[in-house]
């Protein structure tokens, strides 16, 4: 989508510290990082919202964690703990509406979330 912040990120028009890529997703640091690892995992193929997605999705959506799990562990994080977070919507403070994983580490993560 040609207005999306996530797609120029994978289209090269935006820099980021991207840390991973292949052919469907990329993955890159976030910008204003919420923790001392804290990652993005996101499809290249432009989709809006976990709240919106649905079967056709399920492989890239699977992709996405399982390549979460990797980076922390291939970080040195996945001993101590790490933490996925995928926001929906609004209220759970979805700002980008394009899908993306947060991967979360490098401190004591509270819960519940705020
Ligand atoms: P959300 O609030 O939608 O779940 O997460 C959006 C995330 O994208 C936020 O953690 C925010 O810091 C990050 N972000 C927003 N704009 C940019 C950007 O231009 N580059 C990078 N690397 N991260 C961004
Ligand atoms: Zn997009």
């Amino acid at each position: 989508m040609s207005d999306c912040l996530f797609c120029k990120i994978c289209e090269g028009q935006i820099p980021a510290a991207i840390t991973f890529r292949d052919e469907e997703v990329v993955a890159f640091k976030d910008i204003n990082p919420k923790a001392p690892f804290h990652q993005l995992v996101i499809p290249i193929r432009h989709v809006s919202s976990l709240a919106t997605a649905d079967a056709k999705d399920a492989a890239l959506l699977g992709k996405l964690m399982l390549l979460g799990a990797r980076l922390a562990r291939e970080s040195g994080q996945a001993d101590g703990g790490f933490r996925v977070v995928m926001n929906a919507g609004a209220d759970a403070g979805q700002t980008v509406l394009h899908v993306h994983l947060h991967v979360l580490a490098g401190r004591v993560l509270g819960w519940p979330p705020g």
